[in-house]
């Protein structure tokens, strides 16, 4: 029995290698389309990380629709993946469905705004408190966006991250921490940035730590999950937030708030249940309800000086650094919308977070009954599992919490049973369309799984 995580290494490798035997007795038809794949694609996949899944192979699939996947081999899933939020609000929703397939026959993208930029504009600054909007294609792209305003605005380079972070593949946040120094993310090429001229980072919930890393007045901006999701979920302290604020202002920091993940928590995100006080927000993945989209909002303050460094100068053809020639077309804005004013309601959101609730007491039933060191963190709608008795404290401490053999083990086994949770940590994630049964199904997979573990 291991002292730390509270499993027989041995009952977990048999685990592994019985259930690995089972997904491929199973899955032929994937793995045949993965070899066909593999002729044209770099590890058989449109996306290398599909192939890292803890399965031999890729599953492929035939359909989503709800809270439900089918694969080519007719199995079918309870999805609490949702596409790491992509699809927060359900697969193939109905109404997105309509407002897509309604603008697709009327245009999708022109270089020109549709009436529907006014309406989301708006609900924008009314759900978020933010004044001022811009689109982009992916969360990524907004974060390097709102970087490129931060640097603009303030006349500085650096942008500080928090270990452990992820805000998508932005150069300046390819950093770990390691022995306390910043050294290149493990496994990502620097791709010729020096972190050491645009980065600084730190740890989560430190205040002396950020206090230090802002005093010399040098860092443009912080770019901040309001609590991280991306190394299991690390909570922000009691006060860390207020600090985190009263910090930026004195020095003259922007605060960028990433809440592609945490927008679970409720249907005006953390910053709203929490009254957070970003200069710039920013919000991707589910946001069109499935459909390729983010935004960025920001203060009338950071708007000033966007409009004034975008302004047309003459009849000059004007490069500024921002957009991307799909960003805001006619399809996005049709999605955004309808997902905005009819999918995103209290309503969904009061139904999700319960769900949620419903699925962490599973959860924590299980821990306790086998008493095993590990916990569960909820933000909303989003339920996250981890090997330690409470939450970490940082980035740091969630990475040395995390198992990955036995995170691989727990996957595969529920996935044998249909039920897909999100790879590389133990998240889950209600949608308008889950059910209670759904959510049992998981309490009762997990209960199976975890019993086979420590017996
Ligand atoms: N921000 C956060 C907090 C994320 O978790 C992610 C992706 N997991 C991103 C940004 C990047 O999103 P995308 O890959 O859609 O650009």
């Amino acid at each position: 029995m291991s002292e730390q995580y509270g499993v027989d290494p041995q009952f977990l490798d048999a685990l592994l290698e019985r259930e690995t035997a089972r997904f491929e007795r199973t899955h032929q038809r994937s793995k045949k389309l993965h070899e066909r794949t593999e002729g044209s694609m770099p590890r058989g996949v449109p996306l290398h990380w599909m192939a890292n899944w803890p399965t031999p192979h890729p599953v492929y699939l035939s359909g989503a629709e709800g809270a439900y996947l089918t694969d080519v081999d007719g199995k079918s899933y309870v999805d609490f993946c949702l596409g790491d939020t992509g699809a927060m609000f359900g697969h193939a929703n109905p109404l997105v469905a309509e407002a897509v397939s309604r603008q697709v026959h009327a245009g999708t993208t022109t270089m020109l705004p549709t009436e529907d930029a006014a309406a989301v504009g708006e609900e924008l600054s009314r759900r978020f408190g933010l004044p001022y909007w811009q689109l982009a294609t992916s969360a990524t792209d907004a974060n390097r966006f709102a970087i490129r305003i931060a640097r603009i605005a303030t006349g500085r380079d650096k942008v500080l991250v928090f270990n452990g972070k992820y805000h998508g593949s932005v150069d300046e946040t390819q950093v770990a921490l390691q022995d306390g120094r910043m050294v290149p993310q493990p496994g990502v090429a620097p791709n010729a940035v020096d972190t050491d001229r645009t980065t600084r980072l730190v740890e989560f919930n430190d205040v002396d730590a950020l206090e230090q890393a802002l005093s010399e007045r040098d860092v443009a901006c912080v770019l901040a999950e309001p609590a991280m999701t991306n190394v299991g979920v690390v909570p922000a302290e009691p006060g860390y937030h207020d600090a985190l604020r009263e910090i930026t202002r004195r020095t003259g920091t922007l605060l960028i708030i990433d809440e592609t993940h945490t927008i679970s928590t409720g249907p005006g995100g953390y910053t709203r249940a929490h009254g957070l006080q970003p200069d710039m927000f920013v919000l991707g993945k589910s946001i069109a309800g499935g459909i390729p989209a983010a935004v960025y909002g920001m203060t009338a303050e950071v708007a000033e000086t966007f409009e004034r460094y975008t302004a047309k100068d003459g009849h000059r053809i004007s490069h500024a650094g921002f957009g991307g020639t799909l960003a805001g077309n006619a399809l996005t804005l049709a999605a955004l919308r309808t997902t905005l004013e009819e999918v995103m309601t209290e309503e969904a959101y009061a139904r999700m977070s319960a769900l949620a609730e419903r699925f962490e007491r599973g959860v924590t039933e299980v821990i306790g009954k086998h008493g095993l060191p590990w916990h569960s963190t909820r933000l909303g709608a989003r339920v996250e599992y981890l090997f330690s008795a409470r939450a970490p404290r940082d980035g740091g401490e969630a990475k040395r919490f995390r198992v990955p053999r036995l995170e691989a083990a727990i996957h595969l086994h529920l996935l044998n049973r249909g039920v897909l949770l999100t790879p590389f940590h133990n998240m889950a994630l209600m949608c308008p369309a889950t059910t209670e049964s759904d959510v049992d199904r998981h309490t009762a997979a997990f209960a199976e799984c975890v019993a086979e573990l420590v017996s």
